[in-house]
């Protein structure tokens, strides 16, 4: 299997969590963020370059950006790399500070990223953090005024919330969780944990004051369970769980293997492949700095670049990212570290309209009027 250069390095200098510049007081690059046509001219561009003529070098930059808070968690769930007791062996522990968050976000701007859109997420839980809320007003002054991440629930108590910046800002909290308490505990949480993260969503959603956040949850039965009928009592009883709420929406999760974390996943594999889009719509930064192919990998597997230490058109299309897309486009990803193991190019729901749509209008926020 051939390597990117930064593939699996692990002695690239990672600065402290502070680096010697002025950070969040530094006057953000100008930026005037994408209309809604601009969107989908943009997104109409990459599906040219990723499906109709694929290209390793798109002349576009990614509108799709994750940047991880912190690579560490409260929680240890049986579907995550994080629950592996060698993972900090692995990808040694890292929070993001928010002047490190600023020279990420001068960059992307810097670069040409135009979204109003973040996604706080990587690995670990996002308010495990300190600092998060101190990063999202980075982000804002940045012009990401609309911020979309996972959390397990658990720490979004009300003085945590209280923190976050509102003016103008939106956020969408991803949230797995189940209607049924020993699936929960079994499969995520630790003991107590579901009462605490159902208390906390519920306060969200009866509380108007709690209008700038919406909550998606994701009923997990889905790890343990295969029985649709089981699963859509599942999904029901966990809308009945929560008072009725335009800020709630509902629906299972769709379990992937975590680029071969989960093996038994894998037998997706005997299925015909399909070319993965992210290489050509998304960014994944950790909080080393280092960019990962993607939201999957999350034990940095195929490392294309650093942004402490690059520009993004460095590492947009430097030789390793090229190198990964080709690969992916000659039908190999065996040649990627992360893409070796990952079942996403088998997995058929991920290419359905039904996903597409959803991530659309989800994920990318492609209708969002903010
Ligand atoms: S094939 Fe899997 S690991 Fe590779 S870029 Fe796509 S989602 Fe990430």
């Amino acid at each position: 299997m051939t390597k990117a250069p930064f593939a699996n390095r692990r002695d690239d200098p990672t600065p402290s969590s502070s680096p010697a510049d002025d950070g969040p007081t530094r006057t953000p690059h100008p930026v005037r963020c994408f209309s809604f046509f601009e969107k989908l001219q943009h997104y109409g561009r990459a599906f040219w370059h990723y499906r109709l003529v694929p290209t390793a070098a798109p002349s576009y930059v990614p509108e799709d950006i994750s940047i991880e808070i912190t690579n560490v968690c409260n929680f240890r769930c049986v579907f995550c790399p994080q629950s592996a007791p060698q993972h900090h062996h692995v990808v040694p522990k890292s929070y993001l500070s928010p002047e490190c968050a600023a020279t990420f976000l001068q960059k992307l701007r810097e670069g040409g990223v135009r979204t109003n859109v973040i996604h706080w997420t990587h690995d670990g839980e996002p308010f495990v953090n300190k600092r998060f809320h101190e990063i999202c007003a980075v982000g804002v002054r940045y012009g990401f005024n609309e911020m979309y991440f996972a959390t397990n629930g658990m720490l979004c108590t009300p003085e945590r919330l209280a923190q976050l910046p509102r003016a103008d800002c939106g956020y969408t909290f991803t949230i797995d969780f189940s209607a049924d308490e020993a699936t929960f505990e079994r499969v995520r949480g630790t003991p107590g944990s579901w009462a605490r993260v159902r208390a906390n969503i519920a306060r969200i959603l009866a509380d108007p004051d709690y209008d700038h956040i919406t909550v998606e949850l994701r009923e997990i039965s889905t790890f343990v369970e295969s029985d649709p009928a089981l699963i859509a009592r599942r999904e029901r009883a966990l809308r009945g769980l929560f008072p009725s709420s335009r800020r709630l929406r509902v629906r299972s999760k769709v379990f992937h293997n975590a680029c071969g974390f989960l093996p038994r996943l894998r037998r997706r594999r005997r299925v015909r492949y399909r070319l993965c889009p992210y290489p050509w719509t998304s960014l994944s930064v950790a909080s080393n700095g280092e960019v990962v192919a993607s939201s999957r990998d999350l034990r940095h597997q195929s490392v294309l670049g650093n942004l402490f230490t690059q520009s993004l058109d460095d590492v947009w299309n430097g030789a390793p990212m090229q190198a990964l897309r080709r690969h992916l486009i000659d039908e190999r990803p065996d040649r990627n570290g992360a893409c070796a193991g990952c079942d996403l190019p088998y997995d058929p729901a991920k290419f359905t309209l039904a996903n597409i749509w959803r991530t659309s209008s989800g994920r990318l926020r492609l209708f969002s009027r903010r």
